[in-house]
């Protein structure tokens, strides 16, 4: 994901994403988003509900110790992959939920997009302009066409 992206969701959030200047073997946000600039949208979303959430326990006098904190995020088999140190139910189902929403967005450029699929493996989230040519969508996963 682009940098000044990046810096946009940190600024918004600083509460969830505090712990990204701790080094790797704490704290995978040293790495950044690792996904598309395309997701944008979706993880900023996500993670101003997240930061709402935290900041409510923060007022509910939870310790500094035992409040969310986002240690990775990540593209992984063509679908988004957030990672909190802990988490609640109700943050446990928006994330969920973004997950889900990630394999119809294309991780490029945002647009509705559709996972692909070769050799068996999964490869990306994209729209018909960003698809790698060649490489056919993964029709099976059609249900509603
Ligand atoms: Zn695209």
């Amino acid at each position: 994901m682009r940098q000044e992206l990046a810096e946009n969701i940190y600024q918004q959030c600083p509460l969830i994403y505090r712990g990204r200047h701790q080094g790797p073997d704490k704290n995978l946000m040293c790495f950044g988003f690792e996904c598309g600039s395309g997701w944008y949208d979706l993880i900023l979303t996500l993670s101003v509900q997240i930061e709402q959430l935290t900041e409510k326990l923060r007022d509910e006098g939870v310790e500094p110790d035992y409040l969310p904190m986002v240690t990775q995020v990540k593209e992984k088999y063509g679908g988004l992959r957030f990672y909190l140190t802990v988490s609640t139910d109700k943050m446990d189902e928006l994330i969920g939920q973004a997950e889900e929403d990630s394999m119809r967005i294309c991780e490029e450029c945002g647009a509705e997009g559709k996972l692909m699929v070769a050799y068996g493996r999964f490869l990306t989230t994209c729209c018909e302009m960003h698809r790698i040519p060649g490489v056919p969508y993964n029709e099976a996963d059609d249900e509603d066409e």
